[in-house]
């Protein structure tokens, strides 16, 4: 095994990147770089029936914006290329090793019909066995190697018959191994079928090329979702079967992010309309909801992803990757299912949001939305992000924070002015106009001052005026110090406002 620590994502290209897929990815990351080693992107493309256009291109687009970016790929590549299973499928790179494991007796050539498959599992239901698979008790009453003589092995082959080539698997067997998460994981062999390792097509399956790809491409540790532990006894044997034993990578089967009912689903975040893919996911025509689409920091979203299912032993919540790098270790990944809660996950873009400076929140925001963003004035948009950061979870939450800088207000509350109006405090608001004009300021202190002196002068409270001057200028009851909203559209702008809106408010 090569000393060099190398990991790999091996993902299928089938569809979206779910949000368990994402820290797939991060941790065998964080695991690479915390010890200087190389993380692989390998596209494991060998199901042609599930093949998804743009799912590839998809999965490139997700690590780029996570900034997970491989040292190898297929769009990179590398020393051990090409890392694309078709491709290597094409080069002839299994089925050498689908052959010598029927020549070692390790595997053998199974020439049933699907129909052939069907009655199987139907002939062989009992009550004990509901679900008879091709295994130990059952493959030698079908039509493969191992039941059918040599003769008519070599007549099958003759005639052209389309075979698959299946593992034997050994029975009464226990295969044992140590995962990093779980510590030792035991299987019996028995409960085991047979799986299929190259397909009629001359495909390999999953199963084959997965462990000929982490042997020839120098993998020495991979962490997958714990969906892949029932394969791990099959990926054990062929790995001794191949006589890789001693080069066989450690394994972490990575516990289930999990929902309000078990596994967290699309359905999930469809229900509580939060998004569980890392982009935006077209599923024929339905478009699964993905964190960046939603307004989320990359930054967060790895922050997220790295703590459902790992801290580092203190009360720290947020990390760089950087940070996450140094700080990373498999002893302090948990075994057990992590909760997604969607409240924690906006506190964490939040404080992402909070401890960025404006300059970067404000390119983060033009590329989020440039037809929104582009058009600003770029000086005043850095002053309004410095305003109103605060009190943003989302980057889609700044527009309606700061859109009343930049354009008059569509709508304004005036529901929530009307029980306390007067005619006393419309005179009060024609004056101010009036003196805000004559002073021609933008100096919020200013503004501020001559707003209470104003209203001493007319007797009534300046807290009372406040929340109306709120309403005239940003629409509704939100927003930073009323003063420096505007001081920041200007005395002319908020003077217009104020008159509009008195348009609309009785004597
Ligand atoms: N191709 C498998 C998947 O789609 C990879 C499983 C593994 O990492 O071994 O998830």
């Amino acid at each position: 095994m090569s000393s060099k620590v190398r990991v790999r994502f091996a993902p299928s290209p089938t569809g979206g990147l779910h949000l368990g897929g994402v820290r797939t990815v991060l941790y065998n990351y964080l695991f690479a770089k915390k010890y200087k080693g190389d993380f692989v992107l390998r596209v494991e493309d060998t199901d042609q029936t599930r093949f998804v256009a743009n799912a590839e291109q998809y999965i490139y687009d997700c690590l780029a914006w996570c900034g997970l970016n491989p040292d190898e790929s297929p769009a990179l590549g590398g020393a051990f290329a090409p890392y694309k299973q078709s491709e290597r499928k094409a080069a002839g790179m299994y089925q050498q090793y689908a052959d010598q494991l029927v020549k070692d007796g390790h595997a053998y050539l199974a020439f049933d019909t699907p129909e052939e498959l069907e009655a199987m599992r139907t002939n062989y239901k009992t009550e004990k066995n509901t679900n008879p698979q091709y295994d130990g008790t059952i493959r030698l009453k079908m039509r493969n190697s191992l039941s059918l003589t040599a003769k008519e092995v070599e007549d099958l082959l003759q005639q052209n018959t389309p075979f698959v080539i299946r593992i034997k698997m050994p029975e009464n067997e226990t295969v044992t191994f140590t995962d990093m998460v779980r510590g030792e994981v035991k299987f019996d062999t028995s409960l085991i079928d047979d799986k299929v390792l190259l397909k009629r097509d001359g495909m390999p399956t999953y199963h084959l090329a997965v462990v000929v790809d982490d042997y020839s491409m120098q993998i020495t540790h991979a962490f997958r979702g714990e969906e892949w532990l029932p394969s791990a006894p099959v990926h054990l044997k062929l790995w001794e079967y191949l006589g890789w034993a001693n080069d066989m990578p450690q394994w972490a089967h990575l516990p289930l992010i999990l929902g309000s009912n078990g596994k967290l689903s699309k359905r999930d975040g469809a229900k509580y309309g939060f998004p569980v893919f890392a982009m935006d996911w077209n599923d024929n025509g339905e478009v699964v909801k993905g964190f960046k689409e939603t307004g989320f920091l990359p930054e967060a979203f790895i922050n997220i992803l790295a703590m459902l299912g790992w801290n580092n032993g203190t009360e720290q919540e947020i990390f760089t990757l950087q940070q996450l790098i140094e700080n990373f270790s498999i002893e302090r990944v948990h075994s057990a299912g992590a909760k997604f809660d969607y409240e924690k996950a906006k506190w964490y873009n939040q404080e992402w949001i909070k401890s960025m400076d404006n300059e970067t929140l404000a390119q983060r925001l033009l590329e989020f939305d440039a037809n929104k963003y582009n058009r600003l004035d770029a000086a005043k948009l850095l002053t309004t992000i410095g305003l109103v950061k605060e009190r943003c979870h989302l980057l889609t939450d700044f527009w309606l924070q700061l859109s009343y800088f930049f354009e008059h207000p569509t709508v304004y509350n005036i529901e929530a002015i009307l029980p306390k109006w007067s005619s006393e405090k419309k005179d009060f608001f024609n004056l101010l106009v009036q003196k805000y004009n004559e002073t021609a300021t933008n100096d919020a202190t200013t503004l501020e001052t001559i707003f209470k002196a104003l209203a001493i002068e007319k007797n009534i409270k300046p807290g009372e005026l406040q929340l109306p001057l709120r309403i005239m200028l940003v629409g509704d009851k939100f927003g930073p110090n009323v003063f420096e909203i505007a001081a920041t559209i200007g005395f002319a702008v908020a003077n217009q406002r104020i008159a509009n809106c008195l348009l609309l408010l009785p004597n």
